[in-house]
């Protein structure tokens, strides 16, 4: 099976139309400021905590690995986990956003799912626990339901559908959604 970036699991949420466009006609319009701002944040958050204890999350004396490249052939995805720690059978997975309210998007659930079920493979772990947040001490616990797996692996499947044919596809992007997307000029029925 093909390998895509997890990355593309979020953005089929957001609109199926942006994996088309990327995978399908190639096209790498200029990354937003708001995006490339994004990009920094998560860089410096990195080595603000690489250094930090994780006893905060219940996972002092961890093993602590950032910038982890996952990747299952059996899923077909792969992509960079911001943080991975490692006790044992388990492990734990590291999201350092802004807000923790970012989960409130379908698309970055499936993200934090995604990374959790390449992290449980390639790691052999028993068990899997993700946080997302700001900084270690404001970082929420995510549950992880095996529904949202299986619509990791659902959505994996239309994706695949999306990329494989040259028709648009639908789309039920609000006019909002289509505001602030790097794709904005290329959907002349969203203007
Ligand atoms: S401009 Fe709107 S319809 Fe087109 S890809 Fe972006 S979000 Fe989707």
């Amino acid at each position: 099976m093909r390998s895509l970036p997890v990355s593309l699991v979020r953005q089929y949420c957001f609109c199926p139309r942006v994996p088309y466009f990327m995978e399908r006609r190639n096209l790498r319009p200029p990354t937003p400021l708001w995006v490339k701002q994004g990009k920094k944040f998560h860089v410096d958050l990195q080595s603000i905590n690489s250094s930090r204890t994780f006893k905060y999350l219940k996972w002092d004396n961890a093993l602590i690995q950032s910038e982890v490249s996952l990747s299952s052939s059996d899923y077909g995805l792969h992509g960079i986990a911001d943080c991975v720690l490692v006790k044992g059978s388990r492990v734990a997975i590291l999201e350092f956003k802004i807000s923790s309210r970012y989960l409130e998007h379908r698309g970055y659930r499936l993200q934090c799912a995604a990374y959790a079920m390449l992290a449980k493979q390639q790691y052999k772990a028993e068990s899997v626990e993700c946080f997302v947040g700001r900084d270690v001490r404001s970082m929420k616990k995510f549950s992880i339901s095996n529904e949202l797996y299986q619509d990791v692996l659902d959505v994996r499947g239309l994706l695949d559908q999306v990329i494989s044919h040259d028709l648009l596809p639908e789309t039920s992007a609000s006019l909002r959604q289509c505001d602030q997307c790097e794709f904005n000029g290329f959907c002349g029925d969203r203007e």
